[in-house]
Formats: C-alpha cells, structure tokens, sequence
C-alpha cells in the first residue's frame, strides 16, 4: 500500500496480505495516515531478497539466450513513466518486458516478466503471459493470486485475458495455471479487499491473531506486544484458532482464565479431554510467568496407538543416531546435507567420529563416519526410524 501524490495505490502484495490477515490490512492503510515503527527486516530477510534477485537475474539471464527483443522498465522512472513504456513495449509487441509495471484505478502491478504470446488479435494486439520468479520449490497460492492480480491487469492492454500464467520456481522448475481457474475467486477477493478498505476507518480493527505471515511481517513485534499485553490464548502452546475461538465465544478470553477454569467446566464443541489438556498446559505457562518454575508434566501414552516418542524402538546397546538436515537456500541439484552421528554405549552418547558433516562432498567427514559404523563391527538388526521433516520455503 502506498500514497502517490495523495493517491493510494494498492499491490499484489496488499492483496495477498489481505487473505493472510486482515490486522495488516488494517496496520497498513493506518501507516499512511500516521507513520508507524516497523520490526527492521532481519538478515534472514535480507538474504532472501538478495538470493530472490539473483533468482531473478538469472532467469533473465535465460531469456535473453531466447529472445532477441527484450524490453526493460527503468525501476528509476517516474510511475507515470513506467506505465507508459509498459504500454508502449506491449503496444510494439517487445518479445519480453521486465518489470513492467500496469495499473488500473487504484490498482497497481509489478509483474517480473511478460513473455508474448501467440499470435496478434483481431485488432492487432499482442498477447502476453505472465511469469514471476519465486524461491520457494513449489507454488503457493500467494503465488497465484500475485499472477491473476497482473493478468487481469494486463487484459486493458491486450484485450484478452491471458490463458496462462507462470511461476519459476527456485529449484529451476517452472509450474503454469490456467488464469481462467482462477479468476473468478481472484475477483471475488479483491471485491471484498475493496469493500474493506473502502470502509477503513469504520468498526473496530480485527485482531492480531498469529498467522503463518507473522514471522516475515513488518508489523510483527507490535502485534505480540499487544497479545503479550493482552494475555490472548493464542500463547498457550498449540493451541488452534478454531479452538481459540470456541473459548471465547465461552467467555475465556486470556491464558490466565484458561489456567483457572475448574475441572468441571465445558465449552461447546470442545472435547472435555481437549478443553483439559489445554487447561493443563495454560496453568503450566502461568505457573512459569508467575514463579520462574519450569514444571513438565508427562502425559501417559494413548492407548492402542503409537505417537511421538513411543514410536521407537525400546533402547539399545548400540543404538546409532544420524542426524541430517537440508539447507532449502542451498544451490545445486540437492541441498547440502548437515549431519553428525551419536552413539549410545552403556547408557552414555558419544560422537564416535568426532566430525560434522559439511556437505555432501565433504568426503573425508562420510568416510570417517561409515567408519565409525563399520567400528560396531556387527550388526545385528536394522530398524529405520525417521521423524518428520519440516522444510521452511520463502
Ligand atoms: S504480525 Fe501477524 S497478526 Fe500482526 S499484522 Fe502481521 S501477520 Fe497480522
């Protein structure tokens, strides 16, 4: 969201924003009229945007082994400027425009690239598609609406609204979509993003509550201020929104209330041994907050099922642990592998090999650590446990 000579303009990123949480919406527009601290942008943040634009480069890079004719926008120009040379390029049918920037009312729209199309229409206009780089393996469906915002854009240029859209994604791959499976609940988004900020300033703010978008957002330090402030159930650990809701629809608002519901309480549509584990787990936080008191309680195991832990087998001599992680941001066809091997020996864990392994070409790490297997000399039964993995993607 910005103001441009008094006019404010709204983004993809505005949009995608929107779906992800209203509060930021409501943050954002708040900005404009009284300027706000943000949470400065972390180095994780940094070296994202850095490995983005190289990303980015890069692809262009593989365009230009492909087309003769590419057109880029100067970043450095004025907005009238850069929509009027997007026009123009798409006008004299440039093969690929980088940055092109399209607008319509109060919209407005970065597309990396649009690549041409197929053949002129009736009217002699080329057609266009949209392609926009991304990091992360895999598409999003950020990702998407980002692509049908600048499609429909694109359409008051080339009278047609485009039949694909693109994302290159940071392994290489590209992933397509039909705009027109898309359009309608892009618009439909919109609509309501417009009604929204239409009625900004009128009703009450929608709460903070915590969403995958907190840790990249900008806003991130003053929402958990005004939860910690707040006390909002959302502290108590794995609580889910659906369940934060049904407590306060019960009146439970804060942690602490939660902490000193008697035994007897029930809250519609909570499972009482749901409403209890979370009873639990919320005296546990306040006995913390109020003592310094670290208390842990084991739960039994559930009967008839194996979860977690109880998942393992019953400990051994012998027992090996490897321990491997992947590096999502890593370049080259696989990630770099990070590992170290622990061993358990009458009762004691040890790192027989000393070493952690740097890479997978880090040859001298692996041979020293197959021959720290190779030490245990026999091997009487293999049993494979593996735990989820977690990939964090931008
Ligand atoms: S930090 Fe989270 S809750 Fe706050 S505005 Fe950003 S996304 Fe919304």
């Amino acid at each position: 969201m910005q103001k441009i000579s008094n006019r404010i303009f709204h983004s993809a990123t505005d949009l995608t924003h929107f779906a992800e949480c209203q509060h930021l919406t409501w943050l954002d527009r708040l900005n404009l009229d009284e300027p706000m601290e943000k949470t400065a942008t972390d180095d994780q943040t940094k070296l994202l945007q850095d490995k983005g634009f190289t990303h980015e480069k890069k692809f262009l890079d593989k365009l230009g082994e492909l087309h003769q004719n590419i057109t880029e926008i100067a970043q450095d120009a004025s907005l009238d400027e850069r929509i009027s040379a997007t026009r123009a390029a798409i006008r004299d049918g440039a093969e690929v425009i980088f940055q092109a920037t399209l607008v319509r009312g109060n919209l407005i729209g970065h597309a990396d690239f649009l690549v041409r199309v197929g053949n002129t229409d009736a009217q002699g206009r080329y057609q266009y598609e949209v392609a926009d780089t991304k990091l992360a393996h895999s598409t999003k469906a950020k990702f998407i609406l980002q692509l049908c915002f600048y499609s429909d854009l694109l359409t008051d240029q080339t009278g047609q609204l485009p039949h694909h859209m693109h994302v290159e994604l940071g392994d290489g791959k590209r992933e397509s979509f039909r705009v027109a499976d898309y359009i309608y609940y892009f618009r439909h988004l919109l609509e309501r993003f417009h009604i929204f900020v239409t009625l900004y300033p009128e009703g009450a703010p929608p709460y903070p509550i915590p969403c995958d978008h907190c840790s990249l957002c900008h806003w991130r330090d003053r929402c958990a201020e005004r939860r910690v402030a707040d006390d909002h159930l959302s502290a108590v650990a794995n609580v889910t929104r659906q369940q934060v809701v049904r407590l306060e629809q019960s009146g439970v608002k804060t942690v602490a209330q939660l902490a000193a519901l008697s035994a007897e309480t029930r809250i519609s549509k909570l499972a009482p041994e749901t409403l209890l584990k979370l009873r639990e787990q919320a005296a546990l936080q306040v006995l913390e907050r109020e003592t310094g008191e670290q208390k842990a309680v084991v739960l039994p195991p559930a009967v008839g099922e194996l979860k977690g832990f109880s998942r393992l087998p019953l400990p051994d001599e012998g027992d090996l642990f490897f321990d491997m992680e992947g590096d999502p941001m890593q370049d080259g066809a696989s990630n770099t592998s990070l590992g170290s091997i622990t061993s358990r020996i009458h009762g004691r864990y040890s790192n027989p090999s000393g070493d952690t392994i740097g890479s997978r070409s880090d040859r001298p790490s692996w041979t020293s650590w197959i021959s720290s297997i190779c030490a245990f000399n026999v091997i009487q039964e293999c049993t494979f446990t593996t735990t989820p993995i977690t990939r964090t993607q931008p």
